[in-house]
């Protein structure tokens, strides 16, 4: 017992999983599957009511129901030539044909005139869900008056001819209830295609608009914030420091003698340099501190903690900056670098306290580079 109720468990799990995945286009169908799938649906539709008439002894429209049900599996040979918009135009004629025969043969109250109203909704998921059509709005109104022109034509035929053929009533029910059952139904599945090509769109675009804002606010070389996103975060820190009195530390970093690099080893093995330090410093910080490039041979980094804690994370990194052996294509080579670090005064403005680790900064490289000044 247990053990079926896991195993039930398991599938459900699956289930759940692979519901998600096709939520969220990850498992994608294309245009062509659902139009061969939905083909096949309407051709199905057709011979249930060719069943229907033949029930009922009328050869003539059971005849015909079977004919439209293999024109339709023959119409999804013309998917895979991704003829859609011929498909669909194909698909509608014969919607209002079928309506205004079966109108003309059994009366307008066995409900055939339903479909016109479900294909109006189809024509608007084909239209916006798929890249098919280029008037879109144009298509959608010409489909729809088409619609509307068939219910008007069905009713006229209703009011000036008589029905064909005279069924019982209770025959003329179970038309109505069927048309009722079936058009909505195909109405319900073309309203959670739609909703469902709405959701994964929806979340295809919001995962893109989460990687732009990730590139917006990143350096492309260094992978490290960049200044545009931590002047944000500089300016959200000072905020935090004058409501809740959270202390926080900034230090300025500067390659020594990167220039030297440069000119021996060329530019692309200087950006190599600037990529393994961003590494390096951006492992000696932890996850509620930021890195960011701020210039050329520059970093910004900012601590959250007071001067002593900031500083020794400043002697953490030009340890570890100077012990690594960074190796390049030409050689292996070993830089230091020289950091300024404050830490955040009430009153001081975010300008004034990087002027003060920038200070320090210059003040380290004036005394021969490579230490922490604070
Ligand atoms: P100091 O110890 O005083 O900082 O000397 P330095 O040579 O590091 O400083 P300087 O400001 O004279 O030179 C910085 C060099 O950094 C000059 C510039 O070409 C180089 N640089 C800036 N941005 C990049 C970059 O993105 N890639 C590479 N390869 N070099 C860069
Ligand atoms: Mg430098
Ligand atoms: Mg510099």
């Amino acid at each position: 017992m247990f053990l079926l109720y896991d195993g039930f468990d398991v599938i459900m799990s699956n289930l759940k999983h692979y519901l998600e995945k096709i939520r969220k286009g990850d498992i994608y169908f294309d245009e062509a599957f659902k139009l061969s799938i939905l083909l096949r649906e309407i051709g199905v539709l057709h011979l249930i009511f060719s069943v229907l008439f033949f029930i009922m002894g009328n050869i003539h429209l059971g005849v015909y129901d079977v004919i439209v049900f293999v024109i339709y599996n023959l119409l999804v040979v013309l998917v895979k030539k991704k003829k859609f918009k011929l498909l669909i135009l194909l698909t509608a004629v014969e919607v209002v044909i079928h309506g205004l025969i079966c109108t003309a043969t059994l009366g307008i109250g066995t409900g055939f005139t339903l479909y016109y109203f479900t294909m109006i909704l189809g024509l608007f998921y084909t239209v916006y869900a798929w890249d098919v059509f280029k008037k879109k709005e144009r298509t959608v109104i010409i489909y729809t008056i088409a619609a509307l022109l068939a219910m008007l034509a069905s009713y006229l035929i209703s009011v000036f001819c008589n029905p064909i053929i005279l069924i019982p009533e209770i025959w003329s029910h179970i038309f109505n209830v069927s048309n009722i059952v079936l058009s909505m139904a195909a109405l319900l599945e073309f309203l959670i295609l739609l909703g469902w090509d709405i959701l994964s769109k929806n979340e295809n675009l919001s995962s893109k608009n989460d990687e732009l804002d990730k590139m917006a606010n990143m350096d492309p070389l260094t992978k490290l914030y960049n200044r545009r996103y931590i002047d944000g975060v500089l300016a959200a820190k000072y905020e935090e420091l004058h409501q809740t009195g959270d202390i926080f530390g900034i230090i300025i970093a500067d390659i020594d003698d990167f220039k030297k690099v440069n000119d021996t080893y060329g530019h692309d093995a200087g950006d190599e340099v600037l990529v393994r330090v961003a590494e390096i410093l951006k492992k000696s910080v932890r996850d509620n501190d930021y890195v960011c490039r701020w210039g050329g041979e520059e970093f910004l980094v900012i601590i959250a903690g007071n001067k002593q804690i900031t500083s020794d994370v400043a002697e953490r990194m030009r340890k570890s900056i100077m012990k690594e052996v960074i190796k390049l294509d030409e050689a292996d080579i070993s830089i230091t670098m020289t950091f300024g670090v404050t830490e955040s005064t009430p009153g001081y403005t975010v300008e004034k306290l990087i002027n003060i680790a920038d200070e320090n900064l210059y003040k380290g490289k004036n005394n021969g580079k490579n230490q922490v000044v604070i």
